[in-house]
């Protein structure tokens, strides 16, 4: 309705401005007397505004006014709209077309043949100024009709060229996407060798075909083209009939399916496969020129640290600016990718030797140690770099890649936030870790493993009321080992893991078969601070605390200090979470780390173990006397590690410690030791044992291997 009353407006105005300026309709009376059809036509309202009686007739149209009240948008297909809208930009440079058209007036449709030009409307807009040559018989030629109408309608360019190239005709679809009325192919493409690689294809066969870019009026586009020869039907000269379709959307489909094949989707830097892809020249050349190159293994340090606390957004801005600043940093010739993670590769092909491997490897480092803001947070990054030459390190690239990880990993190692060429020696190392790893993950399939106890009894009265697992290998090939021989390496390499679980599980059964035997002895165990962080050590203490099977309050779980550093809350609360299972806390070796007393009071620690190396100095005022003294503070039990003499043990009387371990009472010795131990104890003090006699030696008769036992008396 609003639109009907809007061109009932514009037709009144238009009948207005017939009146007060003529221009227009002054310029059609002319052509009131011609015997063809002829009316003018607005494209924009889809309405004929005039036509002279041969056209009122053409149309079926009793008079002026009733032909000019037809809205016919409603028959007009959007692609008859788009190649209308065509025609108004060709008048506006002056064209005009001879076409057969099919008209439908009332809905009959009467093919002409036609001519038709831009006229100017007295508004300014441009028209359409038609005349009707001939009516054709549309039963003697519905073939030709019918194909001359889908050449006009349909969205596939086609074009006519001559043999200068030239353009001969175009259809409206082709008019659409050319930049200029009279451009030839070869100027459309974007790379002009294709027109010459089509010319000489259709001089051997009949057709040539590409997908190639063209200029059009939407800018670079691609155009799968079809190119053949022919004739022109009209001067008879050799021709070349071109059809083009844009397949730009189907192209940038598949250059990004590609792109993203062999590029990280995060960074944009090429992937793994990529490096592997452009190493292979890049050796080859090498190779044949005698050159020498360097690859760079480069790791953000802490970077899971960045991402389990500030979240995958911070860390994903970070690796994207990472990736920035390695790609500015390299020159012309070099390559960087993404390996994964915060781990990239970079292949400096201009620096040739180690030096200045090392000098660049430093500088990037600088450049990144300068804070970012991300978020809100001042992060300051570090990395570790691993550098392995060519050809000196390796000559395939899987060699010069694991040996420039070794040399990252070595680079961690020590101390993070450095540079580290690989060296054979790293290589040793590194498969000494591998070994002992895979003979440990063995061992404990072969029962390699034992427990020994090492008593720890009140100082008070020597009740042996608690002892430590200690662990022992009894390994096939090398003896029995002692747990310093295998468990900082354990560590590192992860099998720690595995071997803690089983100390605990094993611990918690013989806790249980001493009870079971009438004696309840509290067992603690060491965890290794890479153990406490574990998710599957998590389960093992669930799995010990939930099964009815054990005395979980009489398991105590000794931590180093190191476990305790960092973000107290998280820390906190994970040792409440241990607590609240019903495990016991302690702190080992106190002494040897940060000692710091806030432990104490933030954390659920039930006893602390001073370090051994505090037992040589016991005077008035040394460091073992204030801890006892804020321990009985604080409430904590108190144990002295590594007591060796009587007057060691006469001292810690003096102090009141609780507990106290060492070589003085007894060695780490085997589970059956202990009850001899405690029976013996029982028996002699039925027998008048004071109790303080160190009964160790009486029980064990034959030294266990990896303990350290001395004859008595031996101690001055
Ligand atoms: P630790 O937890 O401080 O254990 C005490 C160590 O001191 C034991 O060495 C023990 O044999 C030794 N020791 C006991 N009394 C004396 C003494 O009077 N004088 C001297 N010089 N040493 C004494 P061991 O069994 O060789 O264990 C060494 C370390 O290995 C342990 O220190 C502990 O940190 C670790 N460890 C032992 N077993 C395990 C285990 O099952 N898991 C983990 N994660 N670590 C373990
Ligand atoms: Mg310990
Ligand atoms: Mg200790």
């Amino acid at each position: 309705m609003a639109l009907h009353s809007l061109m009932e407006g514009y037709l009144l105005s238009l009948c207005q401005s017939c009146h007060h300026q003529t221009g227009l309709m002054d310029r059609l009376a002319a052509f009131e007397i011609i015997a063809s059809p002829v009316w003018v036509f607005d494209i924009d309202h889809c309405r004929v505004l005039w036509a002279n009686p041969a056209g009122l007739q053409l149309w079926n149209a009793k008079d002026l006014g009733e032909l000019r009240n037809r809205d016919m948008s409603a028959d007009i297909s959007p692609t008859v709209k788009s190649r209308l809208e065509q025609y108004k930009q060709d008048f506006e440079k002056g064209q005009s077309f001879s076409e057969i058209w099919t008209l439908y007036p009332k809905g009959r449709p009467t093919t002409i043949r036609c001519v038709f030009s831009g006229i100017r409307f007295d508004d300014g807009r441009m028209g359409m100024f038609n005349q009707s040559l001939e009516v054709l018989d549309r039963k003697e030629s519905a073939d030709s009709l019918r194909s001359i109408q889908a050449l006009l309608h349909t969205s596939v360019m086609i074009s006519l060229y001559d043999r200068q190239d030239r353009l001969l005709y175009a259809n409206p679809a082709a008019r659409q996407a050319y930049q200029d009325s009279d451009e030839s192919l070869c100027s459309r493409l974007v790379d002009p060798t294709v027109h010459a690689a089509m010319i000489g294809c259709l001089a051997t066969g009949g057709e040539a075909q590409c997908v190639a870019e063209v200029k059009t009026h939407q800018g670079v586009r691609w155009h799968e083209i079809v190119a053949r020869s022919g004739w022109d039907p009209v001067t008879g000269v050799a021709a070349l009939l071109v059809s083009e379709i844009d397949v730009t959307g189907r192209e940038e489909a598949s250059k990004k399916i590609r792109f993203f094949a062999d590029h990280d989707i995060l960074t944009k830097l090429p992937n793994r496969r990529h490096l592997e892809q452009e190493i292979l020249p890049m050796l080859a050349l090498a190779k044949a020129e005698g050159n020498q190159f360097s690859l760079l293994f480069v790791d953000i340090d802490r970077f899971k640290t960045i991402n389990d606390t500030l979240g995958h957004s911070v860390g994903d801005q970070l690796l994207v600016y990472v990736a920035k600043r390695l790609q500015q940093a390299v020159r012309p010739g070099d390559f960087v990718a993404r390996m994964g993670g915060d781990e990239f590769v970079i292949v400096l092909t201009t620096l040739k030797d180690h030096a200045a491997a090392v000098t660049f490897a430093d500088q990037l480092s600088t450049i990144l140690s300068r804070p970012i803001f991300i978020e809100g947070h001042e992060l300051n990054v570090t990395l570790s770099i691993g550098v392995s030459m060519y050809p000196q390190h390796g000559d395939s690239f899987e060699t010069l890649l694991r040996h420039a990880d070794m040399a990252m990993y070595a680079a961690k190692e020590s101390g993070r936030n450095r540079t580290q060429i690989f060296t054979p020696a790293l290589q040793r190392q590194l498969q000494l870790k591998v070994d002992l790893e895979t003979s440990i993950r063995r061992g404990l399939l072969d029962d390699e493993f034992f427990l020994l106890y090492q008593p720890r009894p009140r100082v008070a009265d020597n009740n042996v009321a608690s002892v430590e697992a200690l662990i022992r290998w009894n390994h096939p090939t090398k003896g029995t080992l002692g747990a310093d021989a295998f468990i900082p390496l354990a560590e590192e390499s992860g099998a720690i893991e595995a071997l803690d679980s089983w100390v605990l599980a094993q611990a918690a059964e013989q806790q249980k078969a001493w009870h079971d035997e009438g004696v309840d002895i509290n067992v603690s165990v060491n965890v290794s601070p890479r153990q406490f962080h574990s998710d599957r050590f998590a389960a093992t203490l669930e799995a010990v605390a939930k099964s009815n099977r054990y005395q979980v309050g009489s398991i105590e779980l000794e931590l180093t200090e190191s476990v305790l550093m960092g973000e107290s809350e998280e820390i906190a609360a994970c040792l409440r979470d241990v607590r609240n299972l019903g495990f016991n806390l302690a702190i080992d070796d106190f002494g040897t780390g940060y000692s710091n007393f806030a432990y104490l009071r933030d954390y659920p620690i039930t006893s602390l173990k001073i370090d051994r190396s505090f037992m040589g100095d016991l005077r008035p005022g040394c460091i073992a006397e204030g801890m006892i003294a804020i321990c009985r503070f604080l409430g904590v039990r108190i144990v002295a590690e590594g007591v060796e003499d009587d007057w060691q043990l006469d001292w810690l009387k003096h102090q009141a410690c609780d507990e106290y371990q060492g070589f003085y009472f007894c060695p780490p010795t085997e589970a059956h030791h202990i009850m001899d131990i405690i029976r013996s104890m029982k028996l002699r003090r039925g027998a008048g044992f004071d109790g303080t006699t160190n009964i160790s030696h009486l029980d064990l008769k034959n030294s266990i291997p990896g303990t350290r036992l001395r004859p008595r008396g031996s101690v001055a």
